[in-house]
């Protein structure tokens, strides 16, 4: 079973999409466009876009999308990670987020790159998605899974509206250590975080939700130097994000980010998993 914390109430679908629609400008300043971490490479002059468009490309390839292929964007953030698609195959996406101020504003990107026919986004709670059963050809879900309060029923309802043979790729953080309750307040409280497997156990829920695992990368060591640009960039971006949040917010972010990058490199890691809903 996921681990989830003792005594800190988990995040419910709608308080996650409030913190989504609180912390626009905090992941906009931290982590630019794409609401995820990237895979690193030994590049001398290395930045977090590049690093998150080689972990969207690494996803798209992982697809092998046809041009008639229709994706369920699970989790989709503001939309970046779909228009990045959208620029390196003909397949047409529907996005959807918990957040309506994330929606609104993967729309008017969708519109703006003359992509809107190609890309829609609606908010929906992906524990129950609004769609017929077998709908979607492939389905992918980046850094969203550990946000849900029951991730099998997440993945039942991508197993429901994908058509056999589809296929799925998650990008998702994975516990390696044993995490405290503080640690669980902590991931909770500041980052929303509702529950995580380890990398042992990371297939059986996929299987429980009638899903075959075709593979389960662990792709921790390329994700490490995220956490030092999100520290360069909150150093960079303090004064903006006390003028908008409040002082306050920055004083508890004072604590919690160092304390989240610790938890982050001692006990977390973060896995690519590929499956397909069979064919029988
Ligand atoms: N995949 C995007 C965003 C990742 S942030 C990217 O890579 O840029 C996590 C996303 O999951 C947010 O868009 C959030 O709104 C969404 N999310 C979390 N819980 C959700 C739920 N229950 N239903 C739908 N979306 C959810």
């Amino acid at each position: 079973m996921p681990a989830s914390p003792n005594n800190t109430p988990a995040p419910t679908s709608e308080s996650v999409g409030e913190f989504y629609d609180h912390m626009g400008l905090f992941f906009d300043s931290l982590y630019g466009e794409n609401i995820h971490f990237g895979l690193w490479d030994d590049d001398p002059n290395p930045s977090m876009p590049e690093a998150q468009n080689r972990l969207t490309d690494r996803l798209i390839d992982t697809l092998h999308l046809r041009d008639d292929d229709y994706l369920l964007d699970v989790g989709c953030g503001t939309g970046h990670p779909a228009l990045r698609l959208a620029e390196r195959t003909q397949a047409r996406v529907l996005g959807v987020s918990i957040s309506p101020t994330q929606v609104a504003r993967a729309t008017e990107k969708a519109h703006t790159a003359g992509l809107a026919a190609q890309l829609q986004f609606i908010q929906a709670d992906a524990m129950h998605l609004p769609h017929e059963p077998e709908t979607f050809d492939a389905a992918w879900a980046i850094e969203m899974l550990f946000h849900v309060p029951d991730r099998l029923q997440v993945l039942r309802e991508i197993h429901r509206t994908l058509k056999p043979g589809g296929r799925l790729v998650l990008a998702d953080f994975i516990q390696t250590d044993h995490l405290t309750e503080d640690d669980w307040n902590l991931l909770t409280q500041g980052f929303a975080f509702s529950t995580l497997l380890r990398a042992d156990t990371y297939a059986d829920v996929i299987t429980q939700a009638g899903l075959e695992v075709v593979q389960i990368h662990d792709v921790t060591a390329e994700t490490r130097q995220n956490i030092r640009w999100i520290e360069f960039r909150y150093a960079d971006h303090r004064e903006d994000l006390a003028a908008h949040y409040g002082a306050d917010f920055t004083t508890q972010m004072d604590r919690l980010l160092p304390t989240g990058v610790s938890i982050y490199t001692e006990k977390l890691g973060y896995v690519i998993a590929e499956a397909r809903r069979p064919v029988v």
